[in-house]
């Protein structure tokens, strides 16, 4: 175990706040999302894909700082509309291979662009809404992503528009207004690979040859989970979609905006999950730390395999030996045997190096800010845990913790 990552607060800071939210929880750093929102300030346009983290309050703080926001289901139009992102306008994008009813009748009412992942949408869209403002999700041929599971691309993938030139010809019949193309062919970046992908744009945008004002090269950025990942180099990813934009603009003979619609890259790293260590039993010779958090609080390491940093934060003022360690599985409180932090992708759990640490002391899970809460399901009918938000060294609680009660009530 190395101490490499660091928690931006204050040790003393964390266990006051602990006392005072209890355990488990969630916790955020604002400034480390301004930091990775400004990191790609060359695109155009920054749409944050609020899937990854869509708190309210997060919301906010992306409106803040001037990204836009794509919302996959009517949840998300009314969580950013909350937020203060306009309606009427370019703020929101509902992005999905579907369309129900309900969601059509709000899309409209609200006048927001649709970004269409199936030609059965452009049917009912146009049918109802003429002049509608769409865009079309491409799905290339081939896709690309650190799991099989957010791979978004290629035959095996559910998403985007296959046959373009069909989707084209209803877009003429039903008259609706086409302003851009989108690829999002999964998480994780391979520069080989990105080239390919902004090839099968140019290709896709000479079919269309009509007035287009936005390409989108969707999501899919990373970040530096283990200490041994290397940040991604921005610049050279910018690069290689502006040209493939200047192309196309050249091509259609009109003005282009160039979008990135990130997830995981700007929230990830300002996250932070705090949980305390409940046992630390012994079974034949494994050791085995299972603390207050399961899979329903972050499904990550279950679904995928995921990896998250871990650290230490004793309960009172021993000093941590980050030296003298003993090998360890972590696992939650769930009543099911895959609730293990540490597995790999088949699986197979493994142990890690934790130092001496004992009972009541806390384990903090890194990089959680994405694909954590937003995951979080009431499985073994826990609550939903709090949101903690540390902004301007204030400490702002963004979502109360979930009472049985209210967990309940739905039934009752
Ligand atoms: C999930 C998603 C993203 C964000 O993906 P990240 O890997 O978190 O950047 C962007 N666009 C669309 C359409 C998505 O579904």
């Amino acid at each position: 175990m190395n101490i490499l990552k660091k928690i931006p607060v204050k040790k003393k800071k964390l266990l006051s706040l602990i006392k005072k939210y209890k355990t488990p929880l969630w916790l955020y750093h604002a400034k480390t999302i301004k930091k990775q929102i400004f990191k790609l300030k060359k695109f155009n346009i920054i749409r944050f894909a609020q899937k990854a983290c869509s708190n309210i309050h997060i919301l906010k703080l992306m409106k803040k700082y001037g990204t836009k926001v794509d919302a996959v289901s009517l949840g998300e139009i009314e969580r950013a509309i909350k937020a203060g992102f306009k309606k009427n306008s370019n703020d929101i994008i509902y992005t999905s291979d579907i369309i129900d009813n309900e969601t059509l009748r709000k899309v409209i009412e609200y006048n927001i662009p649709i970004n269409i992942g199936s030609i059965d949408m452009i049917k009912k869209i146009g049918k109802k809404s003429k002049n509608h403002k769409i865009w079309i999700r491409i799905n290339p041929g081939f896709g690309h992503g650190h799991n099989k599971k957010t791979n978004t691309g290629g035959k095996n993938s559910k998403h985007g528009i296959w046959n373009t030139k069909l989707a084209l010809d209803l877009i003429k019949k039903y008259k609706l207004n086409l302003i851009g193309l989108h690829m999002h062919i999964g998480s994780g970046v391979d520069y080989r690979h990105l080239k390919k992908v902004c090839n099968a744009m140019i290709q896709e945008a000479e079919k269309i040859n009509c007035k287009l004002s936005y390409i989108s090269a969707g999501g899919g950025l990373t970040i530096p989970y283990k200490t041994s990942d290397k940040e991604i180099n921005i610049n050279n990813y910018y690069e290689i979609w502006e040209n493939a934009r200047k192309r196309i603009s050249k091509k259609l003979n009109c003005k282009m905006k160039l979008e990135i619609e990130p997830g995981r890259f700007l929230v990830a790293e300002s996250g932070f999950l705090i949980s305390k260590i409940e046992s630390i039993k012994e079974v034949d010779k494994r050791k085995f730390i299972l603390v207050n958090v399961g899979f329903n609080e972050l499904i990550r390491p279950t679904l995928y395999g995921s990896y998250h940093y871990i650290s230490i934060l004793p309960k009172d003022n021993r000093k941590i030996n980050y030296l003298d360690t003993f090998e360890a599985i972590i696992g939650g409180p769930l009543c099911e045997s895959g609730d293990i932090f540490t597995q790999k992708k088949d699986n197979s759990i493994y142990t890690i190096k934790i130092p001496k640490v004992k009972y009541g002391d806390y384990i903090i899970f890194h990089d959680v800010g994405a694909y954590g809460s937003s995951m979080s399901s009431n499985y073994n009918s826990r609550p939903l845990i709090p949101e903690i938000l540390i902004k301007n060294k204030k400490i702002i609680q963004i979502r109360r913790r979930q009472t049985i009660e209210e967990m309940l009530s739905l039934e009752i």
